[in-house]
C-alpha cells in the first residue's frame, strides 16, 4: 500500500552541497558527515551510501543503534563515530567493529576499557571535554583521572580524538561564549599533550561553527544540516552572503529532499464560514480549498497551522486553519488547473524560486531541524 506522501532525495543537490562544504575547508581538514536523527529525516540507510559516493568516509551518529544502521550500509573502510548515547552492554559491539565513540565521564571510560580487554581490541575513543555548554564532557579534574587510566592502559584505550560542542554557534548573541569555549578547548589540548596524552584528531565544529568560525575547523568538522541544503540559521546565511566578494549573491545550497503529496479533495467555501476545527480560520471571501492527506501524524508540525506554505502548480499557497492529525487544508482560490491528484510539494521543489519559498527555513530555523527529523521512517525515500 502506498503512503500518502513521498520523499525524493536528489543526489546532484547532495553532491553540490558537499562540494560547497569542502570548498570552505582547508586541505587537511576531514569532513565527518553527521547522519543522526535518521540523517535529519532523509533516511540514514538511503542517504549514507549516497554521501559515501560523494567521497565522504567519516560519519557521525548519536547512538549505537544509529551506528548499527550506518554500519550495515556503508563500506567497512568508513569510520563511524558515536557522539552520544550507548548502553554499556553495546560498547563491546562498538569495539569489535572498530566503531569510534565519545567518552564524557569516567564510567564510560571504564566501560570502554573493560570492553577492550574482553574483545581483545583497543577501544578507539574521542575525549569530549566540557568547555562551557554544560551538557556532556570531562571537566579538568576528571581529565586528570582519565589521563591516568589511559596511560596505564595504553594498549586498550586509543585516544583518537579530542572534541567539544559549541553552545549556539549559529547566533551572534553567543559570540563571547563560543570564543571562550574555543580558548578553553585549545588550553585543554595543550594540557593533555603536556601530560602525555595527544589525541590525533581535534574536532569541535558543527555547521554553524564551520561557517562562522574558521578557527574551529582544526583537524575535522562534524557537519549535519548544511549537507542537506539548509542553513543552521538565518544569521549564518546572511553572514556568509555579507562576506562574499561578489555582487552575485546566491544561495549555494540546494535542498536534497523533496517531500510531496497530492490533492485529495477540493471544496468551495462561502465568505463568512469557518474552515476546519473551531474558529481559527474565517473565510473573508468565497474561497476554494484543497485537502491534502498529510498532518502532524506524518510530521507536518501543528506550529504550521495558518502559517505553513505548500507549492501547487508552481504557486505558493497557505495552510488554512489548524493542521489536523492526518490532513490539512490549503487555499487554492487563485491557483488554476488544480484537480484531485494534483501534486503538492510540502518541502523542496524544482524551480529556482520554489526552493527558497516552499521550505520552512523562512518560518523558523529550529523548525528546519525539527520538521526534518520528525519525518516518519515509513515514508518511502526514493533516490533521483
Ligand atoms: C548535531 C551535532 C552536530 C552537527 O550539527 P549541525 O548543526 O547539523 O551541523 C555536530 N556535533 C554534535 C556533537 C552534534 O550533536
Amino acid at each position: 500500500m502506498h503512503s500518502t506522501s513521498t520523499i525524493v532525495l536528489n543526489s546532484e543537490a547532495l553532491k553540490s552541497n558537499i562540494e560547497f562544504i569542502r570548498s570552505r575547508l582547508g586541505e587537511n581538514v576531514r569532513l565527518s558527515s553527521v547522519v543522526k536523527g535518521n540523517a535529519y529525516g532523509h533516511g540514514i540507510e538511503t542517504i549514507a551510501p549516497m554521501i559515501e559516493k560523494c567521497g565522504v568516509d567519516h560519519f557521525s551518529v548519536f547512538s549505537a543503534d544509529e551506528a548499527y544502521k550506518a554500519h550495515k550500509v556503508l563500506n567497512k573502510k568508513c569510520t563511524i563515530l558515536v557522539m552520544g548515547a550507548v548502553y554499556n552492554h553495546d560498547v563491546e559491539w562498538l569495539v569489535e567493529q572498530g566503531i569510534e565513540f565519545f567518552i564524557f565521564d569516567m564510567e564510560r571510560a571504564q566501560v570502554a576499557l573493560d570492553a577492550a580487554k574482553k574483545v581483545g581490541k583497543p577501544a578507539i575513543i574521542h575525549i569530549e571535554v566540557e568547555t562551557g555548554m554544560n551538557r556532556t564532557g570531562f571537566t579538568r579534574s576528571e581529565l586528570e583521572q582519565l589521563v591516568g587510566l589511559i596511560k596505564e592502559n595504553s594498549q586498550h584505550l586509543k585516544p583518537q580524538g579530542l572534541c567539544t560542542h559549541y553552545a549556539g554557534a549559529e547566533s551572534i548573541a553567543n559570540h563571547v561564549r563560543v570564543q571562550k569555549q574555543i580558548k578553553k578547548f585549545n588550553k585543554t589540548y595543550e594540557w593533555l599533550k603536556k601530560n602525555g596524552v595527544t589525541p590525533e584528531v581535534r574536532h569541535t565544529a558543527c555547521s554553524a561553527a564551520a561557517m562562522a568560525y574558521p578557527k574551529t575547523h582544526m583537524d575535522m568538522v562534524r557537519v549535519g544540516i548544511l549537507q542537506y541544503g539548509y542553513w543552521p540559521s538565518k544569521e549564518i546565511f546572511i553572514d556568509y552572503l555579507g562576506k562574499l566578494k561578489t555582487e552575485h549573491k546566491i544561495d549555494p545550497l540546494r535542498r536534497v529532499i523533496t517531500w510531496s503529496s497530492y490533492v485529495m479533495g477540493i471544496k468551495v467555501v462561502k465568505a463568512g464560514e469557518f474552515i476546519g476545527y473551531g474558529t481559527s480560520y474565517l473565510a473573508q471571501q468565497n474561497m476554494i480549498i484543497a485537502t491534502i492527506p498529510v498532518g502532524y501524524a506524518h510530521g507536518y508540525s501543528r506550529v504550521l497551522s495558518n502559517q505553513g506554505r505548500v507549492l501547487i502548480n508552481g504557486r505558493r499557497v497557505g495552510v488554512i486553519g489548524t493542521v489536523n492529525m492526518n490532513m490539512m487544508m490549503v487555499d487554492i482560490t487563485d491557483v488554476t488547473g488544480v484537480s484531485k491528484g494534483t501534486e503538492v510539494t510540502l518541502i523542496g521543489g524544482h524551480e529556482e524560486t520554489a526552493i527558497s519559498v516552499a521550505s520552512f527555513g523562512e518560518l523558523s530555523n529550529q523548525l528546519n531541524y525539527e520538521l526534518l527529523t520528525r519525518l516518519p521512517h515509513d515514508i518511502p525515500r526514493i533516490t533521483e
